[in-house]
């Protein structure tokens, strides 16, 4: 398997493969809920996919960036000089798509000021009754999706020792679950663009599409699911 943006060898140490405690099981059965989220993912029948895609979006957008802000006081230009994930690194493209080189909060900082200015263009994330999305919404959102899931990574490969110390941890796998089968399900997530925390999302939500729970909240999976598009 190949890694896309793997770390290039620019004199620097390399990076010690350093344990993984975020794949221990006492860690990993952390959770705030016992959601099925292989149910509460599924587009309700009775609503648009547009959407639904944008309004759990959104809300991915601020349980990420809440997240991250529990434990941006670690994460500093010092810290973390590049935007790094394991072994992998990625740098951020301006508009002009000129790649740019920064520090992981600089990284952040692009990818929430980029996606609050989205999410809250009425052009592209229409909220106004009558007004329609725009044809590149999907891939915009996809888009979106990929930038959220750096951020999930960075936290959990460089800050997940603090996130165990805020005992934040649930919190962090139940948005991962949650995101992760939300991408699965309506395919927002390139595996290649993933493929750096697979170990983790085999553990978390198994590798096929499993997570869910069988049978038994399927009612409260939509009940849920509705509540979601009314927080818009
Ligand atoms: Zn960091």
């Amino acid at each position: 398997m190949t890694r896309k943006s793997k770390a290039k060898p620019n004199g620097k140490k390399p990076v010690a493969e350093e344990k993984k405690v975020y794949l221990e099981p006492e860690y990993t059965k952390s959770r705030i809920t016992d959601f099925g989220f292989k149910e509460l993912v599924v587009l309700p029948r009775e609503i648009d996919l547009n959407e639904w895609l944008a309004s759990n979006t959104t809300t991915f957008f601020h349980h990420v960036n809440l997240q991250y802000s529990t434990i941006s006081e670690f994460c500093t230009g010092e810290a973390c000089q590049t935007m790094a994930v394991c072994n992998t690194q990625y740098y951020w493209y301006d508009e002009r798509g000129k790649k740019v080189k920064c520090t992981a909060p600089q990284y952040v900082d692009f990818v929430m000021s980029s996606v609050q200015k989205l999410v809250t263009d009425e052009d592209v994330f229409p909220t106004k009754y009558g007004r329609e999305f725009p044809s590149s919404f999907e891939s915009l959102v996809k888009k979106i999706c990929k930038y959220l899931f750096h951020v999930l990574a960075h936290i959990y490969s460089s800050h997940f020792k603090e996130t165990l110390a805020l005992e934040l941890h649930g919190h962090l796998n139940t948005l991962y679950v949650h995101f992760i089968l939300f991408a699965r399900e309506f395919n927002l997530l390139d595996p290649k663009e993933t493929a750096v925390m697979d170990d983790l999302t085999e553990v978390l939500c198994g590798s096929g599409g499993g997570g869910g729970r069988g049978g038994g909240d399927g009612a409260g999976g939509a009940a849920g699911a509705q509540n979601h598009v009314k927080e818009r």
